[in-house]
């Protein structure tokens, strides 16, 4: 029988293969290798792509958070509103500003930040609420503008995995203060490397974040501020320009599949996830959720499909956060989402095909287990 492997990372190159390879070559005859022509107009495809003025390219994703919590003034001291279930990187950036994480508890039909447990956690302290659109769902963007409105609050938004996805119609990129995003390889716009950016609706942070990228200057040689080395590659970034142009293709793609996935599961034990009616998820991951997660993905591996658990350990029960004290029992709903959440394969390279035998295969075993 056939395999199935979780992610192709090396499909969409070869689909590209000679527009990408151009592209390249153009970077490598060009002579400019940090910043330029190449990011400068990745930076202005990509703001236009989102619907907002400012793009601003960065390293990585990790980078992007924290330059933009910096850009924003976050420091020691303060406190920022994180999701208790999303990946490690959304609280790392909070934590390397030398500020302190607070946790919210999620939907979990939606996975995402519930939007009415964030009032009651803020405190004096609180400065930013730093919501993730997890799995490529936008997160409940009315409702936590709202609240950030009413507690004089900025908004940082974590789309590393929701490139394209769309909250009212308007594509992620300008809902809040500032929006960071991961083009890490398997993200729906993925580079072949690392590479970040950071888009923004206001001219003060898109100054403050080309200062904070490198090394605080603005003018070669004057340093205004303590800045970073956190530059968008130009390879990348022409790599990146080229993917881009494909995004909604591939994004529409994996639409039908989730579609296939929801039509197909619809009945059977395991749960499919939840859609905000103001959301226009772009399918990252989706995720599935079982009582009997690890017997399901066994029996899936036994019969070649490959599945990955988006995240078995919650940020709180880190080693790396045991010096905050958190209870393992503080945040129950991202505990119980980590023990039941399983990622199906999708991605814009698999058939509907793939996705029946992927249903079938959970028909099959689900009865067993
Ligand atoms: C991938 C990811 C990041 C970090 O991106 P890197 O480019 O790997 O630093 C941050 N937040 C979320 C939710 C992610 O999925």
């Amino acid at each position: 029988m056939k395999s199935l492997p979780f992610i192709d990372l090396k499909a969409p190159y070869l689909e590209l293969k000679d527009e990408i390879d151009e592209a390249v070559q153009r970077v490598l005859h060009s002579g400019w290798y940090i910043l330029g022509p190449e990011v400068e107009a990745f930076e202005a495809e990509f703001a236009a792509y989102c619907g907002v003025p400012h793009a601003i390219g960065v390293g990585n994703g990790l980078d992007a958070l924290q330059l933009a919590l910096l850009a924003m003034d976050v420091g020691p001291g303060d406190e920022v509103i994180v999701p208790s279930n999303t990946y490690i990187a959304t609280w790392l950036a909070v934590s390397h500003c030398g500020a302190t994480p607070v946790a919210v508890e999620p939907d979990p039909l939606t996975h995402n930040i519930d939007a009415a447990r964030i009032e009651v956690a803020i405190t004096g302290k609180t400065k930013v609420i730093l919501p993730v659109h997890l799995y490529g769902q936008p997160a409940d963007m009315d409702a936590i503008l709202a609240v950030a409105k009413r507690h004089g609050l900025r908004v940082l938004e974590d789309a590393a995995q929701a490139q394209g996805a769309r909250y009212r119609g308007t594509r992620i990129g300008g809902h809040g203060d500032a929006v960071a995003w991961s083009f890490y390889p398997g993200k729906n716009l993925g580079a072949l490397g690392d590479a970040g950016a950071v888009t923004t609706t206001d001219p003060a942070l898109d100054t403050r974040l080309r200062m904070l990228r490198n090394y605080g200057s603005r003018t070669k040689y004057i340093n205004e501020v303590h800045g970073y080395n956190s530059r968008l590659d130009p390879l990348q970034a022409a790599v990146l320009r080229v993917k881009l142009k494909h995004l909604d293709t591939w994004n529409a793609r994996r639409l039908q599949l989730a579609d296939a996935y929801r039509a197909g599961l619809a009945g059977s034990p395991v749960a499919v996830p939840g859609v905000l009616p103001l959301a226009q998820p772009v399918w990252h991951q989706f995720v599935i959720q079982s009582d009997r997660r690890d017997a399901l993905q066994n029996a899936l591996k036994g019969k070649g499909i490959e599945t990955l658990i988006h995240y078995p350990l919650p940020p709180h029960k880190q080693q790396c956060y045991a010096d905050m004290h958190l209870a393992p029992d503080n945040f129950p709903i991202a505990s119980g989402l980590a023990d039941r959440v399983l990622s199906l394969p999708i991605g814009p390279h698999m058939s509907s095909g793939d996705v029946e035998v992927v249903v079938s295969a959970i028909q099959d075993i689900t009865p067993n287990l």
